[in-house]
């Protein structure tokens, strides 16, 4: 066959070299996003949770608006506009480096620790991978180095690449793809802890993967609850 021809002496690496070939046949997808806040690691972090308490504080102290409405009117912003930031921009005049400075200065190394499963099953996968976050580039990279996969990604896409819009808006998964070089939805990934995330992205002609610590029901192509099971979802596609 060709590839003993290739390798006559080296059957070793012959078979890897095939093994290879098979892998990547088997793998109809090209690029994989990953979200960030609780996908990267679990809620059981709170990360996330700091971050939405450092949002409400932002609000009350920096924007004035009284503590026991904020609750409501963020919950209001996430629902209309996809983020607090998108909805305090809409409808108020606010700084968006300062808030996003703010709301993510928190000492990371309190909260995550390195998942070294995690990151050898994305160093194992032979798709392109990216970041797709609501969150900026700078809270990013902070916490992929604490999570030690700074290494891993070919680009983040951040909020401010997304801008005006965010996820789960359609415009965010066009501006994602086009950012990563694909024009073929269906040879992209997208795996979020939020429903209408991997909804939006089924939508948008991805294929979508909710991750999330246990099972829960949602229209999402493929859920996920341990990493080490991805690579198996994403070859039987
Ligand atoms: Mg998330």
């Amino acid at each position: 066959m060709g590839i003993a021809r290739l390798y006559p002496s080296r059957p070793q690496i012959a078979l890897q070299f095939a093994g290879w070939v098979l892998y990547n046949l088997r793998m109809r997808f090209t690029t994989v996003f990953f979200d960030l806040d609780d996908t990267l690691y679990p809620p059981s972090a709170g990360l996330w949770h700091a971050i939405k308490e450092r949002m409400n504080i932002y609000m009350r102290d920096r924007m004035g608006f009284p503590a026991e409405q904020i609750p409501r009117i963020r919950e209001k912003y996430f629902l209309q506009y996809g983020t607090t930031l998108r909805g305090l921009q809409a409808n108020h005049e606010i700084d968006v480096e300062d808030f996003l400075a703010f709301v993510h200065d928190l000492p990371l190394k309190d909260y995550l620790i390195p998942n070294p499963i995690l990151r050898s099953v994305i160093a194992s996968l032979p798709t392109r991978n990216l970041i797709f976050t609501n969150a900026d580039r700078r809270h990013a990279e902070r916490v992929l180095t604490a999570l030690d996969l700074n290494d891993l990604f070919e680009t983040i896409v951040d909020v401010n690449a997304i801008a005006p819009y965010c996820k789960p808006m359609p415009e965010s998964f066009q501006i994602a793809m086009r950012l990563a070089g694909e024009s073929d939805p269906s040879k992209c990934v997208m795996i979020d802890d939020i429903h209408r995330t991997t909804t939006a992205a089924s939508k948008a002609g991805l294929f979508s993967i909710l991750y999330s610590e246990s099972y829960s029901n949602s229209s999402a192509d493929a859920h996920l609850t341990d990493w080490n099971d991805l690579k198996g979802i994403l070859e039987r596609q």
